[in-house]
């Protein structure tokens, strides 16, 4: 294996609060503290060289969806945008709900060789809510946590079972938060503007109150919740006050959710439906307070490709979801660290040490000895969000059009350079 010296860029390593101008020298895969003579010198002047960015939830769709989106598609994404590891929900086609399947998801990534992958397992059977899954198996098999995302848990003895089981293996149990009997037919966010589209609305409340339980029930078994896609106040608050509590509460926020808000369902664009939905100014504002203050530990960005022609359906019916593995460092760079929202290095920290820590993963540092998981960004770097030229074989995100800066310019999974531009 070739050595490496990325030389004079701003090394930002959260982990271990180093952020200084520097070089970071890869020797054998690992990071090291210094070399000898470097196969490969990258000049990183004026870039940050930062720990291979980690990204806990993504719907790559194999098995079952290849013609949404392969694993080594979802890889060759999730590299371009930076990303060095990703976390893959349960809920493809095929439900990733065995040890056979956690172990198919993982060959998959191998072969393409890209990033790396950490499977999530499926809670219960089928995605159905109702008979665990054989969680014991896929941990031993490689499964980084559980969660059924896409649909929620609405049996709270299901719930229950699924936190006081995965922490036998100290796994998070990922909670996609939503009382489903609140949601029936909703294509956006409940409020004035889905009332004066005449659309059925999502209210608020149907996530903080499923947060409320989970936060609740992860007190009492001592199990780990880690609340998904938090869009809204009111679960800012519930999470605020669980972990204060000492409950064993995580969350994740995505790029949408932090950027954007219900306004801009007003053309009835479907490249403004996801679940959970946009909601108001009012709570994106609390959503990124919350991520500054470590209350949102991390930003993840539930990438979730869909067919062009299903995206294209009438705004009711459409499916929900977005890409974002290729854009989340543009956007987190453009609208919230450029725009004072976010320093560099809490953004940076919530794409690194804060979701390795989540799934308990040895990884998100450049500390010597470290993987050699690195990711190199211009944060000048200007760029057009043109999905056409996406690696995933999702087309449709929010930021089409967009003008951005900043960008993954080199990444790196343990040493060896798997994209650059
Ligand atoms: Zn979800």
């Amino acid at each position: 294996m070739t050595s490496i010296l990325i030389k004079g860029g701003r090394v930002i390593d959260p982990a271990s609060g180093r952020d200084e101008t520097g070089d970071v020298w890869i020797v054998g895969g690992k990071i090291a503290k210094s070399g000898r003579k470097a196969a490969r010198t990258i000049d990183a002047r004026g870039k940050w060289v930062v720990p291979g960015l980690i990204d806990i939830h993504v719907h790559f769709r194999e098995p079952g969806e290849e013609a949404k989106e392969t694993i080594a598609d979802g890889c060759a994404a999730a590299v371009a945008g930076g990303f060095t590891s990703v976390a893959t929900m349960a809920n493809t086609g095929q439900v990733v709900d065995t040890a056979m399947a956690v172990r198919y998801v993982r060959d998959r990534a191998a072969e393409a060789g890209l990033a790396r992958i950490f499977p999530l397992g499926a809670v219960t059977k089928g995605l159905k809510g109702e008979e665990l899954a054989e969680m014991g198996l896929m941990a031993k098999a490689g499964a980084a946590g559980f969660s059924d995302d896409g649909r929620p848990i609405m049996n709270s003895e299901v719930m229950r079972r699924a936190l006081e089981y995965a922490a036998m293996f100290r796994k998070p149990v990922v909670s996609h938060c939503e009382d489903a009997h609140l949601t029936k037919g909703a294509a956006m966010n409940e409020g004035p503007v889905a009332t004066e589209l005449g659309l059925r609305g999502w209210p608020a409340v149907a996530e903080s109150a499923m947060a409320a339980r989970d936060a609740m029930l992860a007190k009492w078994t001592g199990g780990h919740v880690h609340i998904a896609h938090v869009s809204a106040k009111e679960t800012v608050e519930v999470i605020r006050a669980a972990k204060k509590s000492g409950a064993r509460v995580t969350a994740e926020a995505a790029p949408h959710h932090l950027t954007l808000d219900d306004q801009r369902l007003r053309g009835y664009d479907p490249r403004f439906k996801m679940n959970p939905p946009l909601r108001t100014a009012e709570d994106v504002e609390a959503v990124v307070a919350a991520l500054a203050d470590g209350t949102i530990d991390c930003i993840a960005s539930d990438h979730a490709p869909h067919g062009t022609e299903e995206k294209e359906q009438e705004f009711a019916a459409c499916p929900n979801g977005v890409v974002g593995l290729e854009t989340t460092v543009g956007v987190v760079l453009t609208d919230l660290v450029a725009a004072g929202k976010l320093t560099a290095r809490r953004a940076i920290e919530a794409m690194t040490s804060a979701p390795a820590r989540i799934l308990g993963l040895a990884l998100g540092s450049l500390v010597q000895g470290s993987a050699a998981d690195v990711t190199i960004i211009d944060p000048a770097r200007k760029w057009k969000v043109d999905p056409s030229k996406f690696r995933s074989r999702g087309r449709c995100t929010p930021w089409e059009g967009r003008s951005l800066t900043g960008a993954a310019v080199a990444t790196i999974v343990g040493g060896l350079v798997v994209y650059e531009s």
